[in-house]
């Protein structure tokens, strides 16, 4: 009988991208088995066939993993999202996968460390500081602060809790808004550690977003994504991705240039990396390397070819089910776990693009009108509304979640862009305040609601 063949994903629920990979490997021939974060259920590990774990103990995790592993031997290891990525580099140590060390994979995690590791580097950073979030900030600056200046928290993700502060007022009430949302029962719940933030200086410019893998220490770029909305703050929700990037080829190459740089200096090895970046005329300033794949729905505005024009190293390490038809990021990445060279692959060719739909306020989502009529745009792909009806929204910088996502693709990345927005424009999305509790009574009905 052959040898099964297997690979681990650590994900922190069973959502669209953990089906995504399914599928994947599915194509592939090969047998996914998950590890997922358990931490308020109840001790019921093989159930869905996951492997319970608790994403804030990492230690205990890894060595349940690397226990797990032993009755079932694992080929590969992915992850999504950012808590599991340390777990995951553990777990690749022990058991001699390649992956990314795991003081590196701490290290991306950490936005003061991050921070502190480039500028060691020469990298270049802005300014910054460590914020302990039972102190006043202006105490704890080395020199006078300057404005315009970003508070986060070192270990939140998806913009949560980034604050642009124009003066002290602003900035203390962008910290007094941090230490609420550290404090809440979820954050803290996923955190397990102190309420600790910092301050840095804020980089006006283009952003841009880097999807690449890093393959035994050489970057190989996936994607450049262009965020064509600017994003001045206060908060700094995503909302526009377009690929192919409209830069020039010079501006490219310095963000690439940057992006490895970073990734060097952070210490990543082996595996996805999706980097955030700003460029304005002093540079490139990384703001982050994440050690981890673009998150959620929105890998599927990538796509990629064989690539016959370069030499390549080695074999494929599946058979292609169809060497016609371009494939996901998921079938690319499960290929790369079970060590395929990325260098047999090159993103589809035609633009395409994504948009995160934002949450224009709070309140609860009542309905949401316009689904068809913005399918029907030009170059619109798809558009999927993963908000719940009845559920709260809460936009940023307390938020973690978006209203839905719109896709499309066309030649030019510009025709990308436009379909986004004129798709946006089509949806209406009615919200209702929250009421206090009492004052609800019965079933609400939802009005006007589009056949999405
Ligand atoms: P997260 O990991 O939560 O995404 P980031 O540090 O990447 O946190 O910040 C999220 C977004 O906030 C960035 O994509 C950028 O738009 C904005 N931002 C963060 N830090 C700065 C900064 N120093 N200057 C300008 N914008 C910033």
């Amino acid at each position: 009988m052959d040898k099964v063949t297997r690979v681990l994903l650590l994900a922190t629920t069973t959502g669209y991208q953990t089906r995504a990979f399914g599928d994947a490997a599915e194509r592939l021939g090969v047998e996914l088995v998950f590890a997922t974060d358990r931490c308020d259920m109840l001790e019921d590990p093989w159930q869905d066939g996951a492997l319970a774990i608790r994403f804030h103990d990492e230690e205990q995790s890894a060595a349940a993993v690397v226990d797990a592993a032993r009755a079932r031997p694992i080929d590969g290891l992915l992850v999504v999202g950012d808590r599991p990525t340390v777990i995951a580099a553990r777990v690749a140590r022990e058991l001699g996968l390649p992956g990314h060390p795991t003081e590196a994979a701490a290290i991306a995690k950490h936005k003061l460390r991050t921070r502190e590791r480039l500028r060691a580097a020469g990298v270049p950073v802005p300014w910054f500081f460590p914020l302990s979030l039972d102190a006043q900030p202006s105490v704890l600056s080395p020199q006078p602060i300057r404005f315009p200046c970003v508070v986060k928290p070192v270990a939140l993700s998806g913009s949560r809790g980034v604050m642009r502060a124009d003066d002290q007022a602003s900035l203390d009430a962008a910290v007094h808004r941090l230490r609420a949302l550290l404090a809440s029962p979820d954050v803290r719940a996923e955190l397990r550690s102190g309420a600790e933030g910092i301050v840095e200086g804020f980089i006006p410019g283009r952003e841009y977003a880097v999807e690449a893998l890093l393959h035994h220490g050489a970057l190989h770029v996936l994607a450049i994504f262009d965020k064509p909305d600017p994003l001045d703050g206060p908060f700094f929700e995503e909302s526009i991705y377009v690929t192919p990037s409209r830069a020039d080829a010079e501006t490219q190459r310095a963000i690439v240039s940057a992006v490895a740089d970073a990734a060097r200096a952070i210490g990543l090895h082996h595996g996805p990396i999706h980097a955030e970046c700003r460029v304005n005329d002093g540079g490139v300033y990384v703001l982050e390397v994440a050690a981890r794949p673009i998150g959620g729905l929105c890998a599927r505005a990538l796509r990629f070819d064989r690539d016959q024009s370069h030499e390549t190293h080695g074999d494929l390490s599946r058979p292609l089910p169809n060497p016609e038809s371009p494939i996901s990021l998921e079938d690319l990445l499960v290929r790369h776990a079970l060590g395929e060279s990325p260098s047999h692959w090159r993103r589809s060719p035609q633009a395409s693009g994504v948009m995160m739909i934002p949450i224009p306020r709070r309140g609860i989502l009542r309905g949401v009108d316009g689904g068809e009529a913005a399918r029907d745009v030009p170059h619109v792909d798809d558009v999927r509304i993963t908000a719940k009806m009845d559920q709260l929204l809460v936009p940023l910088p307390e938020g973690a979640s978006y209203l839905g996502f719109i896709f499309a693709r066309a030649e030019r990345p510009a025709d990308v862009e436009t379909a986004l927005r004129a798709a946006h424009a089509r949806l209406r999305f009615a919200i209702d305040p929250e009421l206090p509790v009492l004052a609800v009574k019965g079933p609400v009905v939802a009005t006007n609601i589009g056949p999405l």
